[in-house]
């Protein structure tokens, strides 16, 4: 299962997505070949449509949802329709939401 952050163990800040580097290269090669080789883990959406009528109903809007879990805006609506297949990793971030802090006051 891929972490959230393929890039969480470089400890040097300016390696990441965007560095070209051929460490980084050669990375981001495998990252790519990988989400083309692995066949999209799709999970069902009603648990995570709940989780955001939750967040919904404690003040959260669906921008903030969206900007927290770091997907688009419409991957929320989308995920608010009954049983419709979301990515897995996806659906793991809006979940995770439930173990943060409101955004909105932070600490
Ligand atoms: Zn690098």
């Amino acid at each position: 299962m891929p972490s959230s952050d393929p890039w969480a163990d470089q400890p040097w800040p300016r390696h990441g997505p965007t560095c070209i580097c051929y460490a980084c290269r050669r990375r981001r090669r495998r990252l790519e070949r990988e989400a083309l080789m692995e066949p999209r883990r799709l999970v069902d959406s009603t648990q995570v449509a709940e989780h955001i009528d939750t967040l919904l109903a404690a003040g959260w809007k669906r921008i903030e949802i969206a900007r927290a879990a770091r997907c688009s805006p419409a991957l929320i609506t989308k995920a608010l329709r009954p049983g419709n297949g979301l990515n897995a990793s996806m659906a793991e971030k809006i979940l995770a939401l439930e173990r943060t802090t409101d955004v909105r006051r932070p600490g």
